[in-house]
């Protein structure tokens, strides 16, 4: 049955409005909008606390971030390797910054980079390895650990979606030398716009400061070719202001995810997610892929969900190595799982409000 009201991939969460005016208030008196104002610091110390992390800077956005822990890296040129199943920002943000990216193949059980192919891929140009900790799904964090101490590269995960996830009980973002995370309105935890890094060399601090600032480091002093990727005051007080919900809106999203497992997990030719128990989630995405003995293609799927009012999305589709501004350099056959799995991807909708009664009616619509 078609679906009375039109439900898209996700719904952006919205605090109380009287908690965000409250938050803003006090611009009205110090006139401090920008440039690391009191509510900026004071996003940051709850962040750290969230986090369980030390070293937080904060960003316009996550891509800008990505681009600035690119420039923490101890040469200006080289490869970096990577997933091609992402986010156009992953690797735009590698080639942007002047490496190039070379592809690596992901696992089919859940989607991250194989960290067994990582080996073979590597050369003397390698300078770092740039996973994606994809829907939340954890990267194989302890074997690119190891390899990335063999041969001696630096390890930047992109945590855009990872926000609150823990492995054995610890921060996913304490992995790597830098974590980026991103604040964006459709991620499990937003600031409208934002980003961060997450690290633990404190070392990085005030080189990521100056980035983020046009490499001023005083009021006659510019010691680096840095770009403008500062958080307004206004955005930090979105950050602020969320965050005493996340923890309301994850585990709203954790039933939803249930609700979809228990309807979904019978229906042939659908593949769920798996779960991870040593895994504390975040329930940022749901993807299921359409395998062969589902009735219907990928596509013929899509439609039909559309044509009931159901606007899922196929993400990642295409992946990374098939956009036009790619495609000439690299060749998807390559990375024959990330490309098996874009093809067959819809992601449901997922987010903390979604009635139940709409994923039971989503559900009904796939299986019949
Ligand atoms: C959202 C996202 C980004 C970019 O974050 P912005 O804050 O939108 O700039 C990067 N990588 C992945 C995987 C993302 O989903």
């Amino acid at each position: 049955m078609k679906i009375s009201k039109i439900v898209n991939v996700t719904m952006s969460s919205l605090p109380p409005f009287e908690d965000y005016i409250n938050e803003i208030k006090p611009i009205w008196d110090n006139h401090y909008l920008t440039n690391q104002g009191p509510i900026h610091e004071k996003f940051r110390v709850k962040l750290k606390e969230y986090l369980k992390t030390d070293g937080i800077t904060l960003f316009t956005n996550g891509h800008l971030a990505l681009e600035a822990a690119l420039s923490t890296l101890p040469q200006i040129d080289g490869e970096i390797i990577t997933t091609p199943y992402t986010f156009a920002s992953t690797t735009h943000a590698i080639v942007r910054s002047g490496y190039k990216p070379v592809f690596c193949d992901i696992r089919f059980d859940n989607y991250t980079i194989d960290a067994s192919k990582i080996e073979s891929l590597i050369t003397e140009k390698t300078v770092a390895i740039l996973p994606v900790h994809v829907y939340g799904n954890t990267c194989d964090v302890h074997s690119i650990e190891d390899i990335a101490k063999k041969y001696n590269l630096k390890v930047i995960y992109d945590a855009a979606h990872v926000f609150g996830v823990e492995i054995d009980g610890k921060p996913i973002i304490q992995f790597g030398d830098i974590s980026m995370l991103s604040f964006h309105a459709t991620k499990v935890f937003h600031s409208v716009e934002g980003g961060a890094l997450a690290y633990n060399n404190a070392l990085y601090e005030k080189e990521l400061d100056l980035f983020k600032n046009f490499g001023i480091s005083g009021a006659e002093c510019v010691d680096k070719v840095g770009f403008n990727a500062k958080m307004s005051e206004f955005h930090a007080a979105m950050g602020v202001v969320n965050l005493k919900y996340v923890n309301d809106e994850i585990a709203k999203r954790k039933i939803v995810y249930e609700e979809y497992g228990q309807f979904l997990k019978n229906i042939n030719g659908i593949k769920i997610p798996s779960v991870d128990i040593n895994v504390k989630q975040n329930y940022a995405y749901y993807p299921v892929i359409i395998t062969e003995e589902y009735p219907l293609t990928r596509d013929e799927l899509f439609d039909k969900l559309k044509d009931n009012n159901v606007f899922a999305r196929k993400y990642f589709y295409p992946i990374v190595n098939e956009f036009n501004c790619y495609k000439n350099i690299y060749d998807s056959n390559e990375t024959p799982i990330a490309k098996y799995v874009s093809d067959r991807v819809i992601t449901l909708p997922i987010y903390g409000d979604i009635d139940l009664e709409v994923v039971r009616e989503v559900c009904k619509i796939i299986g019949n």
